[in-house]
């Protein structure tokens, strides 16, 4: 048993892993799956997220650290402003005192009393200034 273990520990040694970018690809390939087992029913579909699930397995594997952790800085700027937007969602549901806002320009996100009217934002960050309604 401890052999298996180990020449598993071995085997993944120096590999890349789990990243942002591979959970994305990942579940992306699941969403895409399912709706063409359920709905669409295509076969060119179901090779689509196949393929995705062998570029999943690829970067997982890959021994390239430095070409794989650029491709998930790309995704992750990439997807800065979605990411930033659902989190300034999450916080706005479980704070009703306030309003959240993301900075146009940086995606920083910015809080203010709620109930206040049009007001003029200056993001803490960028010094960005832009009008939101409280
Ligand atoms: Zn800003």
């Amino acid at each position: 048993m401890n052999k298996i273990k180990y020449a598993l520990l071995r085997f993944m040694q120096g590999r890349y892993g789990v990243d942002s970018l591979n959970n994305f690809i990942l579940y992306t390939s699941i969403g895409i799956y399912i709706i063409d087992i359920f709905f669409v029913k295509d076969f060119y579909l179901s090779i689509v997220s196949q393929l995705m699930v062998i570029v999943v397995i690829f970067r997982m594997f890959s021994k390239n650290w430095m070409a794989r952790q650029k491709e998930n800085a790309t995704f992750l700027k990439l997807t800065k402003g979605i990411r930033r937007y659902f989190v300034c969602l999450q916080k706005q549901m479980k704070d009703r005192e306030h309003a959240y806002f993301l900075c146009p320009n940086c995606k920083q996100i910015v809080r203010v009393p709620r109930g206040k009217g049009k007001i003029e934002l200056i993001c803490p960050t960028c010094k960005t200034k832009f009008e939101r309604k409280s």
